[in-house]
């Protein structure tokens, strides 16, 4: 079953037309990375199926259900930035239980949740802190937190890892792959980089000027041996 379906999805912006009538199928469990140069439509694309930006046409499908209409926090989507944008007036355990207060859970299950996060990312002793008393790669593990607290189907990350410094890198991919293992979570991940989509992706599509070009394993999109 696709756990992830784009129908003839389109973004006008004014006369620009970001994307163009997208359609995919995404697989349950599948790591799918998406490239393209700059202007293509990456954001755009992720930001509909998000829910944080209209749909101009066309329909997003989280398993069964056409979700256009819903709210993000209602769509079984979470997402996660290149610059975290963690709250920064919000300790640590306070954003990670954010979204599950936009969903409307309680106080105690929210904060319970949230450790149980921490714990996994491994960022369990930072509860109080703020994001500004974290390093880059533990602002990273707090995002990610904050991304899987809700339990998506589907996990968006656009251009997560290109902050970090290399070590912090390969670190982060092998933990994206294990939570991919571990919560059967669908992934599109945004990049920019070849090698990073060969050391991820199941699944790699690249857009061109708001159109799909290409899907295929990354051996056939980037022929490699
Ligand atoms: P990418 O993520 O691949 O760089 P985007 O989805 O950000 O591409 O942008 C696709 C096109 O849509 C670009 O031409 C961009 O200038 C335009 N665009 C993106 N966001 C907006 C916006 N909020 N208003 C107007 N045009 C936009
Ligand atoms: P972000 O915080 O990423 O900028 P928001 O969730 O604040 O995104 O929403 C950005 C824009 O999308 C706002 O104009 C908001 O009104 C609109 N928006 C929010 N939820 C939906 C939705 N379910 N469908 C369509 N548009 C939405």
């Amino acid at each position: 079953a696709a756990a992830l379906e784009l129908a003839a999805v389109t973004k006008a912006y004014g006369e620009t037309v970001a994307v163009d009538a997208v359609s995919l199928k995404i697989p349950a469990g599948t790591y799918c990375c998406l490239l393209g140069p700059s202007g293509c439509g990456k954001s755009s694309t992720l930001r509909m199926i998000a829910g944080h930006e209209f749909i101009s046409a066309g329909d997003v499908m989280i398993g069964d259900t056409v979700v256009n209409d819903l709210p993000p926090a209602k769509r079984g989507t979470a997402m996660m930035f290149q610059n975290y944008a963690l709250f920064p007036h919000l300790s640590v355990r306070d954003n990670v239980a954010f979204s599950l207060k936009m969903a409307g859970i309680g106080k105690a299950e929210r904060l319970r949740r949230a450790d149980e996060l921490l714990d996994l990312v491994d960022m369990a002793k930072y509860g109080e802190r703020l994001p500004s008393q974290l390093s880059g790669g533990q602002q990273q593990r707090v995002a990610l937190a904050r991304a899987l607290v809700t339990n998506p189907t589907v996990l968006l990350l656009d251009e997560p890892l290109s902050a970090l410094d290399p070590f912090l890198r390969i670190r982060m991919r092998a933990e994206l792959k294990r939570y991919q293992r571990e919560f059967g979570i669908s992934f599109i991940h945004v990049t920019h980089s070849q090698e990073e989509a060969m050391a991820l992706a199941d699944m790699v599509v690249v857009m061109n000027d708001g159109r799909i070009e290409q899907v295929g394993s990354p051996r056939e999109v980037f022929n490699a041996p």
